[in-house]
């Protein structure tokens, strides 16, 4: 049976899962799993967490190289935690460069929380132009409609309205 092309197995969601591929998955596939470099982890010999262990960040980086696991949600934290030492690359006996590996997660992790970041600030003036826009398309050329909202404004205030509503909302 032929083998599907690598790049037909990933599911490659977006750039940085793109850039994270580029920069170490080949890195990570030179992992044999043997489990050497685990006792020269100062933080998987404290946490005893594979996901704390090189071993298992070089699988995480792995998976979410292939799109299969969340950057943010699934490797941040691992790869934050780690020392960047480098103990695990001198202990390896298949030399896997795990430097590379790291500083390709921290660069992708970095880009993509600033990306979300911007995302976020952007969207907070959107809403408040579309406010400002349907005031401006809907009430101004309107003077019925506007005079309509002052007197609402005014009856609402005259008739201590305003009150009521507020020791409602505080009860
Ligand atoms: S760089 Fe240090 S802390 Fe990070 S996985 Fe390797 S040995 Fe552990
Ligand atoms: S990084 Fe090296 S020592 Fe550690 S599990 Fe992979 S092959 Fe083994």
């Amino acid at each position: 049976m032929n083998e599907a092309p690598l790049e037909k197995e990933l599911a490659l969601t977006d750039k940085f899962t793109q850039k994270l591929h580029d920069l170490s998955y080949e890195a990570t596939n030179q992992c044999v799993q043997c489990g050497y470099c685990l006792p020269a982890c100062p933080t998987y010999e404290s946490m005893g967490k594979e996901s704390q262990s090189p071993r298992g960040r070089i699988n995480l980086v792995k998976m979410a190289a292939e799109g299969k696991i969340d950057l943010q949600k699934d490797l941040a934290e691992p790869i934050d935690l780690c020392l960047g030492c480098r103990a695990c690359e001198v202990a390896c006996p298949v030399n896997v460069p795990y430097g590379q590996i790291y500083e390709a997660a921290k660069e992708v992790i970095t880009e993509n929380q600033k990306h979300e970041h911007h995302k976020k600030q952007n969207s907070k003036p959107k809403i408040q132009t579309k406010a400002v826009k349907f005031t401006l398309t809907n009430l101004f050329p309107h003077r019925k409609r506007l005079r309509t909202l002052g007197n609402l404004t005014w009856l609402y205030q005259k008739t201590n309205l305003n009150k009521v509503v507020q020791k409602n909302k505080n009860d």
